[in-house]
């Protein structure tokens, strides 16, 4: 059968993940990720069948890792029936509230939004690139992680700063993570048995980025990640939010730039900074069950600060109707889950331990035994940008 499998691909700097899958049954027959392409230990991880084969890659870039991948869907015999690319693109600015078709006007637009995401769009561009030459038969579509967001009204997503900042240089927050946060929002409703159109919900996205959203009716009206994806909660090693005048100070009293203070907020904050340990939550939780005093304080910064982002998302909402946790984190720690829920008993939230000890990656289900319901849902991003793709092309 032709056309029955999307690939989506995720382009970082020096890395692409991939998945092939059916968008509409959600199969997957081949994932992979291929690592430091470029550097000489550059190599591609495959997984299919259950097994899994890493293969080095002599040092190439993007071509080598694409070559490694055609053959390898040669050899499964689908390659023919690859019928589009979906590309994970990270920063679509205001022009992009869905996915898009990429055309050379899109990608235009991608690389205006450079400035906004100088880390992400330049390696999503590098990776669209490869892609379109390895798979030039087809489709390709760029799903934003900002796209979702772009419903937030303007009470959300202007910073009281000059106005000139926003109209000139698109001061504003954009929010990330949109697909994951779309995707377990539906979820939720289906779970929960009741239409998305209907419920206000908090989503808390808790990996090694981390981020939270209000969903209503299933659109976002708040998220707490801005102009770029280091405001908001303590993550693995990015601050979150911080005074607006520590780059100042800190520049004066150390005498680092402003670029190696970013550098440390991005890298060596968060989780990692706090504990001055690990930015991993399993490492960190252990730690701190063994007396760590830093992994402990680094835990109780995470959970409060979760707390306190949720309790403003509901004020967004005006009426909490469930919080989902997905994610890393939110998939799998109880501990991270009860202590939040615990910190927003004032919203109604009533912990089923039982439930909640019980809920591991792979389960989604509810966690409370009354009040708000709380729940676990797994995030699958790479359906959710087959899915969108398939969609843009029906379109
Ligand atoms: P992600 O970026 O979504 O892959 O999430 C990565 C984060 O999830 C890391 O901080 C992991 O330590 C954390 N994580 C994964 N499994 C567990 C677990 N069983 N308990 C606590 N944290 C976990």
């Amino acid at each position: 059968m032709s056309g029955m499998w999307t690939l989506v691909l995720n382009c970082g700097s020096s890395s692409v993940k991939f998945a092939l899958l059916n968008p509409a049954s959600g199969e997957v027959r081949l994932s992979g990720l291929a690592e430091r392409l470029g550097a000489p230990e550059a190599s591609v991880r495959l997984e299919r069948d259950g097994g899994r084969t890493t293969h080095a890659l002599r040092g190439g870039a993007y071509a080598e890792a694409f070559d490694v991948l055609l053959a390898e869907l040669e050899a499964l015999g689908v390659r023919s029936e690859v019928s589009a690319v979906g590309h994970r693109v990270v920063h679509g600015g205001e022009r992009f509230s869905a996915p898009a078709r990429i055309t050379s006007d899109v990608l235009d637009a991608i690389r205006a939004c450079v400035p906004l995401a100088p880390l992400h769009n330049p390696a999503n561009l590098s990776g669209i690139e490869a892609a379109r030459a390895a798979f030039p038969g087809v489709p390709h579509v760029a799903v934003f992680d900002t796209a979702f967001h772009q419903t937030m009204p303007d009470v959300a997503y202007r910073y009281a700063v000059p106005e000139a900042w926003y109209t000139r240089h698109g001061v504003r927050r954009y929010g990330f993570h949109g697909t994951s946060h779309a995707f377990v929002a539906a979820e939720a409703a289906a779970l929960l048995g009741r239409p998305l159109a209907e419920l206000n919900l908090v989503t808390a996205h808790l990996g090694n980025g981390s981020s939270v959203c209000a969903v209503q009716g299933g659109r976002s009206v708040d998220t707490s990640m801005g102009l770029t994806p280091l405001e908001g909660l303590v993550m693995g090693t990015r601050s979150g939010d911080v005074d607006p005048g520590l780059h100042d100070y800190l520049a004066r009293q150390s005498g680092l730039t402003l670029s190696e203070i970013t550098a440390a907020l991005n890298r060596e904050s968060g989780l990692l900074g706090l504990s001055n340990l690990a930015s991993d939550m399993r490492e960190l939780e252990a730690a701190a069950a063994g007396g760590h005093a830093g992994a402990r304080l680094a835990v109780d910064v995470f959970v409060y600060r979760l707390a306190k982002t949720v309790a403003g998302m509901a004020v967004a909402l005006g009426r909490l109707d469930g919080l989902i946790f997905t994610g890393g984190i939110g998939e799998n720690s109880a501990t991270i889950r009860a202590a939040t829920l615990r910190r927003l008993a004032v919203l109604g939230f009533e912990v089923d331990e039982e439930a909640n000890a019980g809920a591991v990656r792979g389960q989604s289900g509810l966690i409370t035994a009354g009040g708000v319901p709380a729940l676990v849902v797994n995030t699958n991003e790479e359906l959710s940008i087959a899915r969108q793709t398939e969609e843009v092309l029906a379109q």
